[in-house]
């Protein structure tokens, strides 16, 4: 009757942080766009961000924002991840994401330190705000829907889901990292990546705790020091990193935002042998070569599609036009308190606005 196939301009693979985002853009600039999400909900991961508080953003410039990514010395790793998220940054700063949440009329809370929340404290806020959105603009969502094959055509790809296939000018994965793989992120989306081309980094725990069965740690177990320190001393005794703040003393060792942000130094300098200094409160303990927990607990995973082969203007692949990356499945990864969040939305936000249309 005179119908045809016609292909969706952009299928979004993935509903967390950065597929909403990119949901929500694409809806701002008329760009038609499917959203599709293996879980039964939209933002799983999203909805446990901060102990459900959701610190989406820090309100820093990104010249800050960036050269916080970047460890300090012997860490190229980071460097270069600072290098091609700068474009995205720009372009997308945590000022502009601020904008966009108050204009979703979520009230805002800027803390001290300059980390934002919802006013509530209330992660479901956020989720909420991208499902009235999306709502309102009428995008389609595909929720309990795996995507498991993306195939290149000639004009676009095809989209293989458990029953049927979708045909889509342009696709965006979007589908996370590794870590809290119960949330939905379990790796698919690197699966597809190197089936099209792609170089996958290994993956490492970004942002963990250290394991240590010190009788001095595990004695304090359950214990928290707000203004506690940490310090990664090479063997020849140069502090190569320091950080203060939150330490938090657990069965299995050590957590908190000044050992996550330790870790995530060893693990970008790919330090073997080097001493951790912490301070909780006036005692200062040193341990050894600490062990960190395992990718699937950590907060972040390092390692992913490989950043040289992705447009850092675009983040479309270099290897195949009209296929582009956002957020965790990326080899990026940013310290602890909004950082990630902001990379989710930022690269989101930079791979639609590059979408032709
Ligand atoms: C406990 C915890 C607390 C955190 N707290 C903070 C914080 O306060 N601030 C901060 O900035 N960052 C925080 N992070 C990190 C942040 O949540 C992530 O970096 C961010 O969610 C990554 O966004 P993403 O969209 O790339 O991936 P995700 O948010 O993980 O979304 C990926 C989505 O893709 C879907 N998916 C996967 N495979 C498929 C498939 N085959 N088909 C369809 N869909 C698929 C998944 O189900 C998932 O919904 C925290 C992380 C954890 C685990």
């Amino acid at each position: 009757m005179g119908l045809k196939h016609t292909p969706i301009k952009l299928a979004i693979i993935g509903g967390g942080a950065a597929g909403m985002f990119a949901a929500a853009m694409a809806a701002e600039k008329r760009i038609p766009a499917v959203l599709i999400e293996r879980k039964a909900r939209l933002g799983s991961k999203v909805l446990m961000t901060a102990n459900g508080r959701c610190n989406f953003t820090k309100d820093i410039s990104p010249e800050q924002f960036l050269k916080d990514i970047e460890c300090p010395e012997g860490s190229q790793s980071a460097k270069a991840v600072s290098k091609f998220l700068a474009p995205s940054l720009r372009a997308f700063p945590p000022r502009k994401i601020i904008s966009f949440f108050k204009s979703l009329n979520v009230p805002v809370r800027r803390m001290a330190d300059a980390r934002m929340f919802p006013a509530d404290g209330k992660a479901t806020t956020i989720v909420h705000a991208f499902g009235d959105l999306l709502r309102n603009t009428e995008t389609p969502i595909l929720t309990n829907s795996p995507v498991t094959e993306i195939q290149p055509l000639k004009n676009g790809f095809i989209i293989a889901l458990k029953n049927f296939t979708l045909w889509a000018e342009n696709v965006l994965i979007a589908t996370g990292g590794v870590s809290y793989p119960k949330l939905g992120s379990v790796g698919d989306g690197q699966k597809f990546a190197r089936a099209l081309g792609h170089k996958i980094i290994p993956y490492r725990p970004g942002l963990i705790g250290l394991e240590t069965s010190d009788p001095e740690i595990t004695r304090r177990a359950g214990r928290r020091y707000e203004n506690a320190r940490a310090k990664v001393i090479s063997l020849d005794g140069k502090v190569l990193y320091d950080y203060k703040g939150e330490v938090d003393c657990e069965s299995f060792g050590l957590s908190g935002a000044a050992i996550y942000n330790s870790q995530r130094f060893i693990e970008h300098a790919n330090l073997k042998d080097y001493s951790i200094e912490v301070w909780l409160d006036k005692d200062r303990l040193k341990f050894q070569n600490l062990k960190p927990r395992p990718v699937k607990e950590a907060i972040v995973t390092i390692g992913g599609v490989a950043i040289d082969e992705i447009n850092p203007n675009t983040m479309e692949s270099l290897i195949v036009p009209g296929l582009y990356f956002a957020g965790e499945v990326i080899d990026i990864d940013g310290p602890t308190g909004g950082y990630n969040l902001t990379l989710a939305f930022a690269t989101a936000a930079r791979s639609v606005s590059s979408i032709r249309f």
